[in-house]
C-alpha cells in the first residue's frame, strides 16, 4: 500500500505522516515512512541540490529534471523495494507536489512534468491525503518552525494560495485517490480522520 500527504507549506502533512507511520506500526504494519524531495542517499543529494543556494541556478525544466530524477531514484532503491516486501509506504510528498510547484510556479510546465512522470516514474499512490490550510495560517506555521528552507522562504502567502488551490483541483483530477482533511484543526483530530480514511481504505 503506498500512501502520499500532500499540501502546502505549514498545512502539517509531515506531522500527519509521522503520526499515521506510528498508528499503523502499533497496529502490526510494517512501515517506511519517506519524504520528497529525498528518502534515498540519492535523491537526499538532488535535494540539497535544489532546495538550496541561488534560487536562480536551475532553470524551471532544468528543476523539473532534477525532482525527476531524484523521484526515479527513490523508487527504485526505496519505494519499490518496499512495496514488493509488502510493506506500507508513507510518502511525505510525491509526484503532486511536482505537478503543483514545477508545473505551476514558474509557468505552466505542467505538461512537462507529466510527460517525465509517465516516461520516469509511471507509478501513482494507492491514497492521497491532501491536507488542506488556509495559505495565511500555512505560512504563519512553516515560518515560525523555520524549517522551510532557504531557497523557498520568499515563497509568499500569494504563491501558497496558488498552490492550495492548485491542489484542490487536483484532488478533483484524480479524485479516485485524493481525499481532502481540514488541517486548520488539532494535530489530534486530524489524525483522527487520517486514521479513518486509511482504515476505510484498507477496508
Ligand atoms: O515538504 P517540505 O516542507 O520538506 O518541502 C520543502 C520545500 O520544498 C517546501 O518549501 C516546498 O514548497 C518545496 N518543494 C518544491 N517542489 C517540490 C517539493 C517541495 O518546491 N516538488
Amino acid at each position: 500500500l503506498f500512501i502520499t500527504f500532500e499540501g502546502i507549506d505549514g498545512s502539517g502533512k509531515s506531522t500527519q505522516a509521522r503520526l499515521l507511520a506510528d498508528h499503523l506500526t502499533a497496529q502490526g504494519h510494517d512501515v517506511v515512512l519517506t519524504r520528497e524531495p529525498g528518502g534515498s542517499p540519492g535523491a537526499e543529494e538532488i535535494r540539497a541540490l535544489v532546495l538550496q543556494g541561488d534560487p536562480d541556478r536551475w532553470s524551471a525544466q532544468t528543476e523539473i529534471l532534477l525532482f525527476t530524477a531524484a523521484r526515479r531514484d527513490h523508487l527504485e532503491r526505496t519505494i519499490r523495494p518496499a512495496l514488493e516486501a509488502g510493506k506500507v509506504v508513507i510518502c511525505d510528498r510525491f509526484a503532486d507536489s511536482t505537478r503543483m510547484y514545477q508545473g505551476l510556479s514558474r509557468g505552466d510546465l505542467r505538461q512537462m512534468v507529466d510527460d517525465l512522470h509517465s516516461l520516469m516514474i509511471g507509478v501513482e499512490p494507492d491514497l492521497t491525503i491532501l491536507i488542506d490550510m488556509d495559505p495565511v495560517n500555512g505560512l504563519e506555521r512553516a515560518l515560525s518552525r523555520q524549517t522551510v528552507e532557504e531557497r523557498f522562504e520568499d515563497f509568499g502567502v500569494e504563491l501558497q494560495a496558488k498552490m492550495r488551490a492548485g491542489f484542490l483541483s487536483l484532488a478533483e483530477e484524480f479524485s479516485d485517490r485524493f481525499r481532502v482533511l481540514d488541517g486548520g484543526r488539532a494535530i489530534d483530530a486530524v489524525a483522527h480522520d487520517v486514521a479513518e480514511t486509511v482504515a476505510a481504505h484498507l477496508g
